[in-house]
């Protein structure tokens, strides 16, 4: 197993201070002038409303 695996970056998408989560990541949400985040499902839905950027509707694609 060679593949790198994305890692979620928390609810607030990693631009709060130790809030990453490290877990594999499932979905990437498409965001405004910023790189996309990578979430696994329990920070899906509190990404969506926390992080700073997202879309509404959100666009959000499978990765894993
Ligand atoms: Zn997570």
């Amino acid at each position: 197993m060679t593949r790198r695996e994305a890692r979620c970056l928390g609810p607030y998408g990693g631009d709060v201070e130790d809030t990453e989560c490290g877990e594999p990541a499932r979905f990437e949400v498409v965001r405004h002038r910023r790189p996309p985040l990578l979430l696994c499902p329990v920070h899906l839905g509190p990404a969506l409303l926390l992080a700073e950027g997202v879309l509404w509707p959100p666009h959000i694609r499978l990765i894993g």
